[in-house]
């Protein structure tokens, strides 16, 4: 048996698997869901259906539209000021790991970013604190969770500038408020679904005002006018996502899911932090319930340990080349019987030292 601990795109349920094969060579009458309209009424009623699974899993209030879009969470990094940054206005923005840097650098091509807060000197291992968001910023961003470095943003800061979030890694993960939010966008490859779909939940109220002409494609407007169907949408990720969302519908929702993601992200740390060969890279305060990054005390034992895992069917568990040692990605589908034979891994691995 293969235990994923990918960061992503990575584990999902295997009855959604199973689901989308049978789609593959039978959606409906023999017709392959590869090889049907997007305009059929079939497809028509998987993007319903995916969209209001997304509004009442996240429990999104009325005045809030979901679109379905392509291009990653990195052409969100583009489309965020294109669409919301007047022409001279500046953004706020919390530098909290390499993605955010990267949503920063776009930010020139529109405007100005006003960085609040960094922790680069400390390789992302924490999350600051401690900053001001200026009041006439045109919008605040952060990364709720940053799936490189392992720290996560659990409490959203004080602000009355409309919030921005990348939540690529987090999403579907635990309870959050959606009306505290502006804009809330995720590439779907880690709780959503697979590669290819990224989803946007934005506030109606704040589309429309950056006084630029954007291209069709790039305007959110365009998405919420056409029901994410302005051109043809990514068709079997949306109804891959669809499958998904419906597995966790069926596990409880969020709250439920949530209970069993902090079980596994505690157990998991629990671990890190008593047995002696290993060690958390990040602040105690900070640390990710998705991506548990941690390091060998002793790093010369790291090669043997990445190998013992490999050889017992550990998957993914390499960290980020920027950090190192080893992160475990336990996204929704990693049953916690995977977290379990992780600590099991490593407390073995800590009897053949002695
Ligand atoms: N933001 C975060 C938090 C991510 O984890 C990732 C990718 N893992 C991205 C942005 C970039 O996403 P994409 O590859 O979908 O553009």
């Amino acid at each position: 048996m293969r235990h994923n601990f990918g960061a992503g795109p990575c584990i999902l349920p295997q009855e959604v698997f199973k689901q989308a094969s049978r789609a593959v060579l039978d959606f409906k009458d023999g017709l392959s869901i590869l090889e049907i309209s997007h305009r059929s009424p079939e497809f028509e009623e998987v993007m319903a259906e995916a969209n209001k699974l997304v509004k009442e899993l996240l429990n999104v209030p009325s005045g809030y539209s979901v679109l379905f879009l392509q291009g990653g969470a990195s052409l969100q990094f583009a489309m965020v000021p294109m669409n919301l940054l007047p022409e001279g206005k500046t953004a706020a923005y919390l530098e909290t790991g390499v993605w955010a840097n990267k949503a920063i650098k776009e930010v020139k091509n529109f405007g100005k970013a006003n960085v609040v807060a960094t922790s680069k000197e400390a390789n992302f291992t924490f999350i600051p604190k401690d900053y001001e968001i200026p009041e006439d910023s045109a919008y605040f961003h952060y990364t709720s969770n940053n799936t490189i470095y392992g720290t996560e943003l659990f409490t959203l800061p004080v602000t009355k500038v409309p919030v921005v979030c990348d939540m690529s890694s987090d999403i579907m993960s635990r309870e959050i408020d959606v009306s505290k939010y502006d804009l809330i966008y995720a590439g779907a490859q880690k709780n959503i679904g697979p590669a290819g779909l990224t989803i946007v939940i934005v506030k109606d109220d704040i589309l429309g005002k950056s006084g630029r002409a954007i291209p069709s494609m790039l305007d959110y407007a365009s998405y919420k006018d056409n029901d994410s169907m302005y051109n043809t949408p990514p068709v079997f990720s949306i109804y891959v996502a669809m499958l998904n969302l419906n597995w966790l519908k069926s596990k409880g929702g969020i709250a439920e899911i949530e209970k069993e993601n902090k079980a596994k992200a505690d157990a998991l740390y629990k671990e890190i932090d008593r047995n002696p060969l290993f060690k958390g890279t990040c602040a105690v305060e900070d640390r990710s319930r998705m991506n548990v990054c941690f390091v060998m005390e002793k790093p010369e034992l790291e090669k043997s340990f990445a190998k013992f895992a490999d050889d017992n069917g550990f998957e993914g568990l390499k960290g980020h080349r920027s950090v190192g040692g080893f992160r475990a990605s336990m996204y929704n589908a990693l049953p916690i019987t995977s977290v379990h034979a992780l600590i099991d891994l490593m407390q073995t691995f800590e009897e053949n030292q002695n």
